[in-house]
């Protein structure tokens, strides 16, 4: 063979080899850069999912994002075009009057009624008083979206009511959150943050929905018998507890059984919430942010009862 050609040829193969090994070097390099964008993209997800102590988020500052009312925790605010829930138009004006808040429990059969009977609303009677206030020109808001009216020069469409749930009852997401999302409202979940019926999940999917999520506690006990210790972690511990597991901030506090004192009032200040809900009966006032009164729904209320019950109240 001519050595010459022979030479070339060497020199040809290990070219070829240089170039394979090149190629696979570019393959390795670019699948690591793949899998380490992945790796960044999920750190970071979880990161600010979970971004959410008390002291990042401060709970009294302005929420005007129009979108329910409730920014998630941290900084990110992309969660919020996603959300449902009634959204400011050209209708909305400013509003610093007072607002009725609703007062529900459990929503759909009454299982084990006779324990508590004032406190089940059939679905038909909950999706009969929707309609009534849909056609008679409510818009349901959050109290978020309130407080932004009163306290941030936000907007409220001309009639607006708070539905508000307690506890976490399966029926409230099964039953209460679709009736309401055909009317593209949602509704404000008091949820205690150890032991309702709702997963997280399901909790999360009332968010998107465009619900305000509230705390009620940990355990939902009377908090004028407890210690200054005990109280403190009734009202930071649910806050902080919600909001690790939502990754959304926590706004508002709803009194366990609607039991409160002086001092009760004061630990729910001091512990960063920016309004108390009661079962106090009549409107929520601005000028008592601590005290917030609601509008009892009992068991077999229809739209002729609560036509009766806003009337009685001027609104
Ligand atoms: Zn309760």
């Amino acid at each position: 063979m001519d050595p010459g050609f022979e030479a070339r040829l060497a020199r040809r193969k290990d070219l070829v080899r240089r170039r394979q090994i090149v190629r696979r070097r570019i393959l390795i390099g670019s699948f690591a850069g793949v899998l380490l964008c992945v790796a960044a993209f999920l750190l970071f997800t979880r990161d600010s999912g979970n971004s959410g102590g008390p002291s990042s988020v401060p709970a009294a500052s302005g929420n005007q994002d129009g979108n329910g009312g409730q920014n998630p925790a941290g900084s990110g605010n992309s969660e919020n075009t996603a959300r449902g829930g009634a959204h400011p138009d050209d209708s909305w004006e400013t509003h610093t009057g007072p607002v009725p808040i609703l007062m529900y429990h459990v929503i759909g059969p009454a299982a084990g009624a006779e324990d508590y009977p004032g406190l089940f609303l059939s679905t038909e009677d909950f999706r009969d008083q929707v309609n009534w206030l849909a056609q008679n020109g409510y818009t349901a808001v959050t109290l978020v979206q309130v407080q932004n009216a009163w306290y941030d020069g936000g907007t409220l469409p001309p009639k607006p009511v708070v539905l508000s749930f307690d506890d976490g009852y399966l029926g409230q997401y099964l039953f209460a959150m679709p009736i309401l999302e055909k009317q593209g409202w949602a509704g404000q979940l008091n949820l205690k943050s150890e032991g309702s019926d709702l997963s997280s999940k399901q909790v999360k999917k009332m968010y998107r929905a465009g619900w305000e999520i509230a705390s009620h506690s940990i355990t939902h006990p009377d908090l004028t018998t407890l210690d200054p210790s005990a109280l403190e972690h009734e009202l930071v511990g649910s806050k902080q507890e919600l909001q690790k597991d939502l990754g959304i901030r926590i706004i508002n506090f709803c009194y366990p059984a609607g039991q409160y004192n002086d001092e009760v009032k004061a630990a729910v200040e001091a512990a960063g919430y920016r309004g108390a809900t009661t079962v106090n009966p009549g409107l929520a006032e601005k000028s008592m942010p601590f005290e917030l009164n609601r509008v009892r729904i009992d068991a077999g209320d229809g739209a002729d009862a609560l036509s009766e019950k806003l009337s009685a109240l001027g609104v």
